[in-house]
């Protein structure tokens, strides 16, 4: 099973890049589960067309009640992708991260992982805040390989680089590592020179470079993915290629690939004192 996070600031591109790379795999044929951990819940809306989910927290808020079954707080979107969303507090009141906490618990006790037997999920994870929370997706089995999404832009650069770093905090636990960066175009200056230093000084590499290209927002705004709307087109091919290293390298077991049929672990508490 491929378990891999794609984290990066706010607005870079890690739900439009997570969702085109889930419907890349699922035209592979694999067994995809897309999990958005950010407050603002639209990881899925590409492969949903714009059919609405309802977040994990908000369906706590509005029920007071933990949801008896996955059908509840889960719709099958494009390439039968189970789709997920964490949601996020009141705005002012409570935490997204401790929110994130509650909602992988609350989907080991549904037994996610045993029903559905996927053979990929992906977390869709804002990375401006890395606190407990935030690293739950690459804590206790949950993801096992990070991507993080970044463009040449300062601000992206410097999310990016904490990102790194809280991976690298956690990794002698024997929780995730980082597998890479996802460039993602926002044409500045110097762009694929920028993102290549800062990787270079991390010994990390550059696993994709996606264009900006205005086929996003036409995508976008049909509650699509390129890869589903244009998969022979030269964006697609990208999602694809990016899809099949990533299949080859769990099959020549380089990606550690433990798979915990029996479920994620259960995640203490973020430790925060709030
Ligand atoms: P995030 O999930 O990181 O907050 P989104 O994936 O929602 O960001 O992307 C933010 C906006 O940028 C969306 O409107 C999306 O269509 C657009 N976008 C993302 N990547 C590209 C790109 N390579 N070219 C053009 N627009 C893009
Ligand atoms: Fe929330 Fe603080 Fe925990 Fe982060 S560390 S998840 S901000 S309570
Ligand atoms: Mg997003």
């Amino acid at each position: 099973m491929i378990k891999l996070a794609i984290y990066g600031k706010g607005g870079i591109g890690k739900s439009t890049v997570t969702s085109n790379l889930s419907a890349a795999f699922a035209m592979r044929g694999k067994k995809v589960i897309q999990i958005g951990c950010d407050p603002k819940a639209d990881s899925t809306g590409n492969l949903l067309a714009g059919k609405s989910l309802m977040p994990v927290m908000n369906y706590l808020r509005e029920y007071d009640e933990d949801p008896t079954s996955l059908e509840e707080i889960t719709a099958r979107g494009f390439g039968n992708v189970l789709c997920i969303e964490t949601g996020g507090p009141t705005p002012g009141l409570g935490c997204a991260g401790r929110g994130i906490i509650s909602t992988f618990n609350l989907l080991d006790d549904l037994r996610l992982l045993e029903r559905e037997k996927p053979d990929v999920v992906l977390f869709d994870v804002l990375g401006d805040v890395v606190c407990g929370g935030f690293a739950a997706p690459i804590r206790e089995g949950y993801a096992e390989k990070v991507l993080i999404v970044t463009s040449g832009e300062k601000m992206a650069l410097y999310a990016a680089g904490n990102i790194n770093s809280a991976v690298l905090n956690f990794e002698d636990r024997g929780y995730a590592s980082v597998e890479g960066i996802i460039l993602n175009r926002r044409n500045v200056e110097l762009e694929r020179e920028k993102v290549e230093t800062f990787a270079r000084e991390r010994g990390l590499r550059i696993v994709a470079d996606i264009p900006r290209d205005r086929a996003f927002q036409t995508a976008e705004d049909q509650g699509r993915t390129i890869v589903e709307l244009d998969p022979d087109g030269t964006i697609a091919l990208k999602f694809f290629d990016l899809a099949d290293r990533l299949l080859a390298e769990e099959a020549g077991g380089m990606m550690s690939g433990t798979d915990t049929p029996h479920g994620f672990g259960k995640l203490e508490d973020c430790g925060c004192p709030m």
